[in-house]
């Protein structure tokens, strides 16, 4: 369970119960790929898989991912964080923090997805981590050029 999201989706009830001018998460259904409860919702890391009231979900910000195949690889991406356990408190377990996943849960993820999504979002998917260069989140993770070999290695191209 992450505790980073715990906290901001709490923050979001507060504010959207203050203010009737935020949106609250906005149910989007099933994640094509897991059947996962989906929401749409501000989020600073632009999607992430977590756990929420004991059930999993994917939260994702549409305003980070307007490519509709990008945005086919990152719910992929985050449905494989469910999937391949990495939310369950044996995967947890790995992390250094409680609000990202290892960089070896993230290869993990970004070889799930590779290996479901159609081969043209795995192509997107390794162009934007390329453009990326070094990831934006804690030391030690992979970087936009790792992770775009690893999903091209993945996907078979
Ligand atoms: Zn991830």
């Amino acid at each position: 369970m992450s505790l980073g999201m715990i906290r901001l989706l709490l923050v979001l009830t507060a504010i959207a119960a203050s203010s009737p001018s935020v949106a609250q998460p906005q149910p989007l259904g099933p994640a094509a790929f897991c059947g996962i409860p989906t929401f749409a919702a501000p989020n600073p890391q632009g999607a992430s898989a977590t756990v929420w009231q004991g059930q999993p979900v994917i939260i994702i910000d549409h305003s980070q991912f307007q490519n509709p195949a990008w945005l086919q690889f990152v719910v992929a991406h985050e449905c494989a964080h469910h999937v391949l356990g990495h939310t369950l408190p044996s995967g947890m377990w790995f992390r250094n923090t409680t609000y990202w996943a290892t960089a070896a849960q993230e290869l993990q993820a970004d070889c799930w997805a590779a290996g479901t999504v159609h081969p043209q979002a795995s192509a997107v998917a390794s162009q934007q981590f390329f453009q990326q260069g070094p990831f934006p989140g804690p030391a030690g993770y992979p970087s936009g050029a790792e992770r775009s070999a690893n999903i091209r290695r993945c996907a078979g191209f």
